[in-house]
Parts: C-alpha cells; structure tokens; sequence
C-alpha cells in the first residue's frame, strides 16, 4: 500500500497506476488520506480525524470525479475539468487542500487533458490531484510529465505473444530502408478489430521501451526511430482511445514516422 515516510514531501499531482479498477480504488483511498494525514510518522496512519474521515469516504475535502457514461462510452469531459478548476479555488472544509480523485483518468478526452494541463501548470495551493490509470501511456506526455507516477507494486500482465509478434515484426518492417514492408504490414492489419490493435501498440511501447532502455531486441532500429516510434504509439493509443478507425490508424502507421 501506497504510504509516505516521515517528512517525505507530497507532491500536488499523482498518476497512479494498478491493472485492476479494485487496487487503483484501494491505493487512490490509501494515497488520499496519506496527502491529508496529520500525524507525524508514517502516513497515512488510519488513526488520525482525516485518515478515518478519508477511508470511511465522508471527509469533505476529498472529491471524486467519475467518467461520465454516454452509449456505452466513458469519458471526462472538458466541463468536468472546468467545474474542478472553478472549485479548486475555493478554500477546502476543514483540511489544508482538498484532493480530487479523477477514476479512470485515462477517459479524459483531449480537450478535457489540456483544460488540466492548465491546472496543473498553475495549480492552487489548496488542491491537489490523484489520476487512477490503469495504462499511464494514455495521458497525453505533457500531463504525464507534471505528474509523479507511482505504480502498485504488481507487475502489470505482460503482452500476449501475438501482440508481442505483431509488433515485432511491424517495427521490423520500420527498420527497412524501403516502405513496402511496412505498407503491407498495416494493409494487412487494416481489418484488425480495436482491441486486437490496442493490445499491439502496447506491446510495441513494451519493445520499444526495453530497447531504448538499452537492451537490442531489435537490432536494426536506430534510436532516433525507436524514439519516433514510441511517440507515434502513443499518440495513435490516443486516436484509438478517441475512436479513429482502425482503418485510419493504419494509413498512419503506414507512413514513415519523420513525416508525422
Ligand atoms: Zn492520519
């Protein structure tokens, strides 16, 4: 469980990231009420009035904030982030800030990220930010970076080997000076279904992460590619996520990526 040492400062903004929906609500609980914790050692100390207001979820200064549902779809929307940034300047109840946990905080859509992005660039001294992820790489790098991350121990499930293959051989085909191996790649792929998609760019990030961190899983891409690449990925998890085609996705990855 998520717990700061004595003294240790707190940072006003967290990501925090846990596979399962069950860890991220347990470690969102656990981070808020060490951020408002008032004892001296270890925190949060589940003794003190804000610790058990926290985790009894009746302290005033802690705000939830859920993704809204439309036809089957989740998403924070822009006004939501609004209505934060409206009420972040109003003093909190009784703690020294008040804590707002955005569930699911990968559902922001991109208008939605940027109206935070200026909350986080400029925050007030009273608020504080918590955003549940399951997948950190679905926040856009400009929130990412003004953000500590902290992950629930739990080795996140690894790639299935078929994303891990399609991946492979598509930042492969990358590594060719010419463009058909790459094109024939994404026009075999063009009728993958969403999830199929998804799971592959993230095993592509997994790759490109490893070979960035200097292992050579794949000789013959050259660092400024994987670099690319890893951008490219991201930003095409982010189309995915705002229901571009998969069709289109493709047609983006065909192209190579100096040229996006
Ligand atoms: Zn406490």
């Amino acid at each position: 469980m998520i717990s700061f040492q004595p003294g240790q400062a707190v940072s006003h903004a967290y990501i925090l990231s846990a596979a399962s929906p069950e860890e991220r609500e347990e470690e969102s609980v656990s981070l808020a009420a060490a951020m408002l914790c008032e004892s001296e050692g270890t925190r949060p100390c589940k003794q003190c009035r804000a610790c058990r207001k926290v985790f009894r979820g009746v302290h005033p200064d802690v705000i939830w904030v859920d993704p809204e549902v439309k036809e089957h779809r989740r998403e924070i929307k822009v006004d939501q982030i609004r209505t934060i940034l409206a009420d972040a300047y109003i003093m909190p109840t009784e703690a020294e800030k008040k804590v707002y946990v955005l569930r699911s905080a990968e559902t922001m859509n991109r208008s939605a990220q940027n109206a935070f992005l200026k909350l986080l660039e400029e925050p007030p001294k009273s608020a504080a930010f918590i955003l549940a992820v399951g997948n950190p790489a679905q926040l856009l790098p400009t929130v990412r970076s003004r953000c500590e991350l902290l992950r629930r121990n739990t080795e996140p499930e690894p790639p299935a080997e078929s994303a891990l293959k399609d991946a492979e051989d598509y930042l492969s085909a990358c590594s060719e000076p010419s463009l058909v191996p790459r094109l024939r790649w994404c026009r075999d792929h063009e009728n993958d279904d969403k999830e199929t998609v998804q799971a592959f760019l993230q095993a592509a990030l997994v790759l490109l992460t490893k070979q960035l961190g200097g292992e050579p899983i794949l000789p013959k891409l050259s660092r400024g590619e994987a670099l690319r690449q890893t951008r490219r990925m991201e930003q095409a998890l982010e189309y995915l996520r705002s229901n571009v085609s998969v069709k289109h996705l493709m047609g983006l990855l065909s192209v190579p990526s100096d040229h996006t």
